[in-house]
């Protein structure tokens, strides 16, 4: 596998982990190295340290404390922040509630609407600030901020800003009301494209927010309460608080949130529900997931192939949809898994902001320990681990992309989500076995099937319990389609006119 940073690679491995033979490559392709091509960093500019965004001020913690935030390609300190305890979270909830009382709610749509409009132009403008400054603090490649994370982001504020003047008319009830003051928590994985989805709506609907971005990268968000002040939108309207978990469960279980929003793992969400239980306060909750991605014999191999690596290795698998574990029809599973390791020697792990990174960094120390565990299981229950031949940058966090095969369904690996470059591949022979492999897991966001029958899409999409369906395709997003889970996925969904549901009452 070749290195971005450009120290080792070759481009080409012909001996895997487990001492076995490679296809030879095509010439062309054992010569071809990549220049580096790195993203300026000059674009963005990170101050010493950062406030907390209250009533359309920045200001220091009521504490004065504050963290580091750190490039996770090199453990640079970018920054520190400010790190809100309750009495910033009382300030901020009460900012929120007076901006919703006296400006937003009773603002028309229609002049809703500006505001949101005026957001994601700016995010467009300012896109390349933006996505440097997210694979700086995120680890994740250049290609991927720039291509995915910032313009979705954007789309989503410009999707929701078309549906503000259109409540009435939406099937929510004649007179639709906003719910009040929604607290809103983050995860680490798509800092601003989460923030974005959970704003936009809420706005959107006549609520007003509190955002508590993850502790391991508050940058972005906090960029994006700049365009907030740029934008002109009302002071306290939306609050940016930075801080850890004491952090965000001071903000859920403030008595002033009308409605939780929290995106994160399965462990905390169910914190979050027996906090809410009782309270009175509308929750939405999307988790883990452990996808399936199903490839049957008569499937495009090449294509799967492509949607196989996308589907784990995008966002170093630091995904909640990924499709970690790979069902193939046992027919072709040999064909299958080598195209797949030929393929894997070509992607390139190396520094985020060079232009022809695959792979970044870890995001953080805690994670890469994780995933180091959980692959470490594997091999001692049974597992075959393999990784293309790589060479990891010697400052950061790092983790090569990994397959296993042999995998059981009673594996840790198989179960658990990992949430890292690590597929499990795992065999079937009839559809109706990939049913059941499939659904034997006790998540259900997501899941992928391919294959060149239309009537099989059909029959199986229907079979799964996952939120999302991809044929041929893997994550794919889009503003306007719902995405959420069943049983330990969550609840609610986000994205399209079911977005909006969450953040109104009838
Ligand atoms: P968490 O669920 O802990 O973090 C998500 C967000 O919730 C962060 O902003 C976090 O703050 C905050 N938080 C933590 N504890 C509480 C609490 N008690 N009340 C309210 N908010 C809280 O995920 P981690 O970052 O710890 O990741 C752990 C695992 O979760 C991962 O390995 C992965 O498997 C899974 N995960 C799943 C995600 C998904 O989208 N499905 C996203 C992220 C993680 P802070 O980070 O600042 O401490």
């Amino acid at each position: 596998m070749a290195s971005g940073k450009g120290k080792s690679g070759t481009g080409l491995a012909r001996q895997s982990g487990r001492g076995r033979s490679e296809p030879e490559l095509p010439q062309a392709a054992v010569s071809w190295e990549y220049a580096p091509a790195p993203e300026s960093r000059d674009v963005v500019s990170i101050a010493p340290e950062y406030g907390l965004f209250v009533d359309g001020e920045f200001r220091p913690a009521a504490s004065g404390k504050t963290f580091a935030t750190v490039d996770p390609a090199s453990e640079e300190r970018l920054s520190l922040v400010a790190d809100a305890a309750a009495a910033d979270v009382d300030a901020a909830v009460a900012a929120a509630r007076t901006a919703f009382d006296r400006v937003w709610r009773p603002m028309p749509g229609s002049e809703r609407a500006k505001y949101l409009f005026r957001v994601a132009r700016l995010l467009q403008e300012r896109s390349r600030e933006f996505a440097v400054l997210e694979s700086l603090d995120n680890g994740k490649p250049i290609r991927e901020s720039r291509d995915v994370d910032i313009p979705l982001a954007a789309a989503h504020f410009f999707y929701y800003a078309g549906w503000a003047d259109k409540l009435e008319h939406a099937g929510f009830g004649p007179a639709p009301r906003p719910l009040g003051v929604a607290g809103q928590v983050i995860p680490w994985n798509f800092p601003l494209l989460m923030a974005a989805w959970k704003l936009a709506p809420a706005l959107a609907a006549g609520n007003t927010c509190v955002l508590k971005p993850a502790e391991t990268t508050p940058l972005t968000a906090l960029l994006l309460a700049e365009v907030c002040q740029q934008a002109g939108l009302p002071p306290g309207v939306v609050n940016v608080l930075t801080g850890d978990g004491r952090t965000g469960a001071a903000l859920i279980g403030h008595p002033g949130v009308d409605k939780i929003a929290f995106t994160g793992s399965t462990e905390v969400g169910r914190q979050i529900a027996a906090s809410a239980a009782g309270t009175g306060k509308k929750v939405t909750l999307e988790l883990g997931g452990k996808a399936a991605n199903i490839v049957f014999d008569d499937a495009p191999v090449e294509q799967a192939v492509e949607g196989i690596v996308s589907g784990i290795f995008f966002n170093q698998g630091h995904v909640c949809c990924a499709g970690s574990r790979l069902l193939v029809q046992e027919s072709v599973a040999d064909a299958v898994v080598d195209r797949l390791r030929r393929r894997l020697t070509m992607l390139r792990l190396g520094d985020p902001l060079d232009k022809n990174t695959d792979i970044g960094a870890i995001n953080s120390r805690q994670q890469l320990d994780k995933i180091t565990e959980l692959s470490a299981a594997g091999e001692a229950e049974g597992a075959q681990r393999w990784s293309p031949p790589c060479r990891l940058p010697d400052k950061g966090y790092w983790f090569a992309p990994t397959l296993f095969t042999g995998v059981s369904q009673s594996h840790r690996i198989a179960r658990e989500e990992i949430f890292g470059p690590v597929l499990s591949v795992l065999t079937f022979r009839t559809p109706a076995e990939a049913v059941a492999k499939a659904n034997n897991t006790p998540y259900g966001l997501s899941a992928g099937i391919w294959t060149e029958k239309g009537s099989r899409i059909l029959w199986m999409a229907q079979r799964m319990r996952a939120g999302v369906v991809w044929a041929n395709t893997y994550n794919r997003f889009d503003p306007a389609s719902p995405f959420g889970g069943y049983q330990e996925s969550g609840y609610g969904r986000e994205g399209g006119r079911h977005g909006l549901a969450a953040y109104l009452s009838a």
